[in-house]
This record gives C-alpha cells, sequence and structure tokens, in this order.
C-alpha cells in the first residue's frame, strides 16, 4: 500500500503494447518520481479514482472504448480537481491530426500532447509540470475543505447563538416592559430612561440573532440544483412581506420583465426583500421610486435593483456587504448591517456577483448577477 500522499502523487501509466510502460516506469523511478503501471482502461480509472498526480497514456491505448471510460471518470471529477493527463501520440502517422479525434480530446480537458519517440527530459519536464499542476489542485481542495467546515462552524454556532441567547434575552426584553409599566412610580425620569435603553437593546439583539442565523442559513443550505422557477415569484412574495413599508413611503415600485431562474425561491426573495426594503430605508424626502429589472448578458441574468434615495459614497461601496456593517447609528435608522451581508452570501452561492453604483445624493443601483 501507498501513503496517501504517495498516492496522490503517484504517476500512472497506461502504455499496453511495447516496453514504453516499463522504460517510462524506469525513467520516473530514477527521478525518484512513484509509478504504477495499469494495464488496461479499466485498471487505469480505478486507480485515478484511488488517487494520482497524473497519467501518462499512449496514444493506442485511446481505443474508442477506453476513451469513453476514462472521459465519464474526468467529468465527473469535484470541482477542484482537475486530472492532468499526459498522452503520447505516434509521432508521424499523426492520428490525432484528424479533426474529429482532436474535438474528442478536447473532452479529456487538462492533457498534453507529446510525440513520440520521446526524449527523457521531455518526459520529466511534462511530469514536474503535471505535478505541480496537480499539487496546487490539492491546495485548492483543502481551502474548500477548511471552508466547509468553517461554514458548518459558523452554523452551528449560529443556531446555538439563536437558541440559547434567544430566551435569556426574550426575559430581559419583558422584564424591562413589566418594570416600565407596573414599577414605573418607584423610578426616576433617569431609571425610565435606562429602562427604555434596556428594552431596545434587547430588540435589536433579537434582530441580530434572527440576521445571524439567516446569513448562516444562506451559506449552509445546499444549493443542489434547484428546479426553474420565474424570477417573478419571490419577488411578489417580497414585495408582499413589505406592503406595509410601501404604503407608508408611498414608494412606487416599477417591476420589468422577470426571468426564468435556477434558484431557490426563499434565496431569492430573501435577496430582493433585503435590497428593496433598504431603498424604503434610506429614500429622501422627495418621492421614492424603485425600479426592478433583469437583462441577460451572456450566460447570466444581471438583475438590477434601482432606487433615487440618499446614495453611498464611493469609498464604502465595498464595505457595505461586510457583516455588520453599517453607515448610521442605530439611532439614526434601525438595523444590524446584516441585510447586505446576506445577499452577497446568497448570490455568491450561486456563484453570481453583487455590487453597488452609486452616487452620494443620487440613488443607488445594485445590481447582481445569477447563472442563466
Ligand atoms: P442595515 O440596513 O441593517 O444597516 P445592510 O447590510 O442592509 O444593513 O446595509 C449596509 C449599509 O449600506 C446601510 O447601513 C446603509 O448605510 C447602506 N445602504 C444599503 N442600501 C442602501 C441604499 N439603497 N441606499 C443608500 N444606502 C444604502
Amino acid at each position: 500500500m501507498f501513503r496517501r500522499s504517495a498516492i496522490e502523487m503517484r504517476v500512472l501509466i497506461l502504455a499496453p503494447v511495447g516496453r514504453d510502460a516499463q522504460l517510462l516506469a524506469d525513467t520516473l523511478t530514477a527521478l525518484h518520481i512513484d509509478t504504477e503501471i495499469s494495464s488496461d482502461e479499466k485498471g487505469l480509472v480505478a486507480l485515478l479514482a484511488e488517487g494520482a498526480g497524473t497519467a501518462i497514456v499512449t496514444e493506442e491505448a485511446l481505443t474508442a472504448d477506453h476513451f469513453q471510460a476514462l472521459a465519464a471518470w474526468l467529468a465527473v471529477q469535484p470541482p477542484w480537481s482537475d486530472m492532468p493527463l499526459v498522452i503520447l501520440t505516434s509521432g508521424g502517422r499523426a492520428t490525432f491530426g484528424s479533426k474529429r479525434r482532436a474535438r474528442e480530446l478536447e473532452t479529456l480537458g487538462n492533457f498534453t500532447l507529446i510525440e513520440r519517440p520521446v526524449r527523457p527530459e521531455t518526459i520529466e519536464s511534462a511530469v514536474r509540470a503535471a505535478l505541480r499542476a496537480r499539487l496546487r489542485q490539492y491546495e485548492m481542495r483543502s481551502h474548500q475543505e477548511a471552508l466547509v467546515r468553517a461554514n458548518a462552524d459558523l452554523e452551528q454556532f449560529a443556531h446555538s447563538a439563536s437558541h440559547d441567547l434567544r430566551e435569556p434575552i426574550r426575559s430581559i426584553s419583558v422584564y424591562s416592559e413589566l418594570l416600565a409599566r407596573d414599577h414605573a412610580r418607584f423610578l426616576d425620569p433617569k431609571g425610565k430612561g435606562f429602562i427604555g435603553y434596556i428594552h431596545s437593546s434587547a430588540q435589536h439583539m433579537e434582530t441580530l440573532l434572527d440576521d445571524l442565523l439567516s446569513y448562516a442559513h444562506a451559506s449552509s443550505v445546499p444549493v443542489g440544483v434547484p428546479g426553474p422557477i420565474s424570477a417573478k415569484e419571490p419577488l411578489d412574495a417580497a414585495l408582499e412581506n413589505l406592503a406595509g413599508a410601501i404604503r407608508e413611503s408611498s414608494a412606487s415600485i416599477i417591476v420589468g420583465e422577470m426571468p426564468i431562474v435556477r434558484m431557490r425561491k426563499s434565496h431569492l426573495e430573501q435577496v430582493f426583500q433585503n435590497l428593496v426594503s433598504n431603498a424604503i430605508k434610506y429614500r429622501r424626502e422627495d418621492a421614492l421610486r424603485v425600479q426592478l429589472a433583469a437583462q441577460k448578458q451572456d450566460n447570466h441574468w444581471l438583475f438590477c435593483v434601482e432606487d433615487n434615495g440618499m446614495g453611498i459614497a464611493q469609498e464604502y461601496r465595498e464595505t457595505i456587504f461586510g457583516m455588520f456593517k453599517r453607515l448610521h447609528s442605530n439611532q439614526e435608522y434601525s438595523g444590524t448591517g446584516m441585510g447586505l451581508a446576506i445577499c452577497q452570501r446568497i448570490v455568491e452561492r450561486y456563484r453570481g456577483r453583487i455590487w453597488v453604483e452609486s452616487e452620494l445624493g443620487r440613488g443607488s443601483k445594485f445590481l447582481f448577477t445569477v447563472p442563466a
């Protein structure tokens, strides 16, 4: 048995005809590179599945069936993996020269063609380059694993926080209310003021916990490939939730044609709701107008939520997407600074991007993309 790291960096060789396999193995072993010879393509795919740094395959080993088996395995690699292959062509005869074969080869992805007869230095440099690329992929895998663990920890923390802290916070809120209502005669004005602070702080803390939980949910709920939905559904739901605020602010909401997207309804609803409620919250004196639109661009949909509100100064256009980042005090505008962080988390889960274009005093345009 190989050590795991040795397995992950070994060079597999599939060269069933002649002495190529042994010659390649000898050349690489002399360079202290671990090798494993496979006698057929089934064996190669099984060895690849166990782990490998790269595979050297001769052209004649890639008959139609063998090619299919290898291509099928490569197609289902995890996202961090892009197995590098070194393919030895039969110099002169150039069967890979045919257009059809060249197109077929493209499906193998990350490969280098080397014409035979091969010089040992050529094979050494090709294998070293492939192993170097593979090491980078392993690093990427470690980062992704760390990220998955961090997300799981965050969700765990958010759950404990919301369950364990909610009760005591509720008690603080309820008892401060009772104190203010039933025992006010024992308190001087300063004492009454303090109770007011306690009560509003407890309520703010409850909102913070809700937002923290939404943030953790946005990162942890597996997206999979959700079924197609009309973006109009979550948008209507978000506007319905905000009906009171829309009425109070007399906002005109103008909705353009909405596309079909592959997103969870609850995720897109949350993004729309956070953006529209911000547009309402950070409005100016004059009549508020919020426009929502979407347009197709290359392979994604670009959504836009535009308002004519107070706008955002250039230097804060990125910071506002950070957790708990706010440009206003709670006295001016209530909030937790989590709304845009939640939007960013959701959009990025779908490999999209969110950003803002704005000028202070001249409204804001929040834009986000999701794959079409
Ligand atoms: P919150 O609204 O709770 O403060 P957000 O993360 O939703 O948290 O927003 C972060 C900050 O970005 C807000 O405090 C506000 O200053 C600014 N902001 C967000 N949306 C708008 C908007 N439509 N117009 C102006 N400023 C905005």
